[in-house]
């Protein structure tokens, strides 16, 4: 049974019922060809005349021509070429023609992208121009009215696939009539179909592409409205099929499937009416702000469709956001494109003039005009769980202080790692080598676990601790004087293994010791026997490099935390060279996991999502077994125990596969023979 909660219809919508079973029939009983004029093409080509007629309906086509192809990508393609052809055609015949391709800030891509294509392939070298939009995404008319003139084509998109702001259409025709603007002017309708009323024939818009999967047909079937009388070339030539304007045997199956939705769209009774999608909307968002506190909208909703929703949440990136809501089967978009340790800022929140925050960690929740009451009434749930999930991590402030964690913490950004030595029993912890990126995250952490820092050290001179020092506030204890490394004066003396005396303070049972004979200062972590802190009792060394002194004061079992980690390996060890595992070695399939787990009851199964995923989880671990967290910021503190063990097999999975992985690597690197990631992750399983 899946617990699955798509909200994420802006990027493609769950096919309607209807429509697949239409999409069945034309596949299984009305299979012809639409060209051929025996029966059983007669009766395919009725399929499509239906379904063109009722989308003529629906969107006031009038004397205008509907013609289906592959989606809006396409219907954009064919739209830009038509005009710029026309545009070529006229400069050759001596005519004048504007100079400026304009299109509005926030368009999709596929339209800025289409236009540099053609406007280079067909050599008009023309000048792009984007017209701003103010901050609640509508367009500069002002602006507008400026260039109008010197305008040879205008693109300015219904609503928004990202914010669903609305454009004002009226206000926008206006402009290019006072102006007496002669351009074609494309409207991409993709994400108004279905959820505004369109009557294209009373406008003076020439070309509007639309797209079936955004609302509830299937991929690859789209639709491209053309004016009647606007300049028209084919993007493919063949058969003459949809007369001759877009060769090609039609996708009967999606336009069949299309036709059931339009169908349904011109009957009324399948979709929720803009009231009740509105108190939708109106549920998720006081959800979000009783979960998320701080969180804000980053659309307005007075002037956006209702089935979107794009927000931010102070101190979260869309990264951990979407990880969340992942973990809780919620399925959310990032409102901006993100690679694995950074997001990159939404363009479309970027034009609207948002802070950067606000814009990099923007999340986009849509729904579709089929949502029903039960799957609001769980998302709204599932919020709260996350909530709470984030509160317990301590990445959202909470007023109860939350359980302390214990060992050590790895933080990372782009390679270089900030760590923390936790001793839960007495609350007091180091931090080593902080960077800046993660002062707030720490300061929260302690603030939120009640923690004392007793030291902030670094493996370098001066490297910057003072503004986590004055984050930190009363939670630093400023009792000792600090070196230049932040080591504190009144260190104790103990003995480590090459005999030499070195500088050590204790965090809980364990100590802290300088190594001494190096350039570029290192750290060792164990429990001391006595006043000597011997090789085997080292069970964590912190070092830019590994070098014969730290070697002569650990084992292969001491796990060396980096302070650079470029190659994204955790951690490794501080006597063995390095060695290349591969993937394959590595990597266990789901459809095996069964049987393996069953020939290994020792095996451990190992969630490495991060705790707040862990906590929303509402999936049961693969193959029903109880599974350990044990997230890649808290994996060295993990595998120096398993290294101390008896080994067992160690099974580690994530979502995707990606972080389990470097896990696995992580721990084969480390020496241990059986250490496997679940391939595919979570969503394969
Ligand atoms: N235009 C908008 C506003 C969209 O949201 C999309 C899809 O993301 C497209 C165009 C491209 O549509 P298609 O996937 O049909 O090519």
């Amino acid at each position: 049974m899946t617990t699955e909660i798509y909200l994420d219809s802006n990027a493609t919508s769950v096919v309607l019922p209807a429509a697949i079973a239409a999409a069945t029939d034309a596949m299984g009983q009305r299979y012809g060809n639409p060209s051929s004029t025996h029966g059983t093409g007669l009766k395919a080509k009725a399929i499509l005349d239906q379904a063109r007629a009722s989308a003529a309906r629906l969107l006031g086509v009038g004397p205008g021509r509907l013609i289906f192809n592959s989606g809006a990508t396409e219907g954009i393609q064919t739209a830009v070429l038509s005009a710029l052809v026309a545009l070529r055609e006229r400069r050759d015949a001596g005519r004048a023609i504007g100079a400026l391709l304009v299109y509005g800030a926030t368009e999709h891509k596929a339209v800025p992208e289409s236009l540099a294509h053609w406007n280079r392939l067909l050599g008009l070298n023309l000048t792009l121009h984007k017209l701003p939009v103010d901050g609640n995404g509508a367009h500069d008319l002002a602006a507008l009215r400026a260039v109008a003139d010197q305008a040879a084509m205008i693109c300015t998109m219904a609503a928004n696939n990202e914010t669903g702001v609305i454009s004002d259409l009226t206000a926008i025709e206006a402009v290019l009539n006072e102006t007496n603007c002669n351009a074609c002017w494309m409207v991409d309708c993709v994400q108004a179909l279905g959820k505004l009323k369109l009557d294209l024939s009373s406008t003076r818009i020439d070309y509007a592409p639309f797209s079936g999967h955004k609302l509830h047909a299937p991929k690859g079937i789209g639709m491209l409205y053309v004016r009647a009388g606007t300049p028209f070339t084919p993007l493919i030539m063949g058969g003459g099929q949809e007369s001759g304007q877009r060769s090609g045997t039609e996708n009967m199956a999606g336009i069949a499937a299309l036709g059931a939705v339009l169908a349904a769209l011109e009957r009324g009774d399948t979709f929720r009416t803009h009231a009740e999608l509105c108190s939708f909307r109106a549920r998720i968002a006081d959800s979000l702000r009783a979960a998320l506190p701080g969180v804000v909208f980053n659309n307005p909703f007075d002037k956006a469709l209702p089935t979107t929703i794009n927000f931010a949440v102070p101190g979260l990136s869309s990264r951990e956001l979407m990880d969340v809501f992942d973990a809780a089967e919620v399925r959310v978009s990032a409102g901006s494109a993100c690679s694995s340790s950074k997001a990159a800022p939404s363009y479309v929140l970027d034009a609207m003039g948002l802070p950067l925050w606000r814009s990099a960690g923007a999340i986009r929740l849509t729904f579709g005009p089929l949502a029903d009451e039960a799957t609001i009434a769980a998302a709204c749930a599932r919020i709260e769980r996350c909530g709470a999930a984030l509160r317990a991590s301590c990445l959202i402030p909470s007023e109860r202080t939350a359980v302390p964690h214990d060992g050590l913490l790895q933080l990372g950004v782009e390679g270089a790692c900030s760590w923390m030595v936790l001793d839960a029993a007495s609350r007091s912890c180091i931090v080593i080598d902080p960077l800046p990126e993660h002062t707030t995250r720490i300061e929260a952490y302690v603030r939120c676990q009640n923690y004392q820092v007793q030291a902030v050290v670094c493996t370098q001179p001066n490297a910057g601790r003072a503004q986590l020092i004055a984050a930190l506030g009363r939670h630093y204890n400023r009792a000792a004087d600090a070196d230049e490394y932040g080591w504190p004066a009144n260190a104790a003396v103990i003995a480590v293994a090459s005999g030499a005396a070195a500088s050590a303070i204790t965090v809980g049972t364990q100590v802290l010791a300088c190594v001494p004979g190096q350039a570029q200062r290192a750290y060792l972590l164990g429990v001391a026997d006595g006043a000597r802190l011997p090789a085997a009792a080292v069970r964590f060394a912190f070092s830019a490099q590994i070098t014969q002194a730290l070697r002569d004061v650990s084992t292969e079992r001491t796990v060396l935390c980096p302070t650079r980690d470029d190659g994204n390996q955790l951690c490794s060890g501080t006597t063995s060279a390095t060695q290349a595992i591969t993937t394959a070695d590595a990597q266990l399939d789901s459809a095996a996991l069964a049987s393996f787990l069953q020939a290994h009851p020792d095996a451990r199964l190992i969630d490495v999502r991060e705790p707040y995923e862990f906590a929303a989880a509402v999936a049961p671990a693969p193959a029903g077994r109880p599974a350990l967290s044990v997230p890649l910021s808290r994996l060295a503190e993990y595998a120096s125990t398993w290294l101390h063990e008896e080994p067992a097999p160690l099974v580690f999975y994530c979502r995707s596969g990606n972080r389990s992985m470097k896990a696995a690597q992580c721990l084969r690197r480390l020496g241990h023979p059986q250490a496997y990631s679940l391939h595919g992750g979570l969503a394969l399983a």
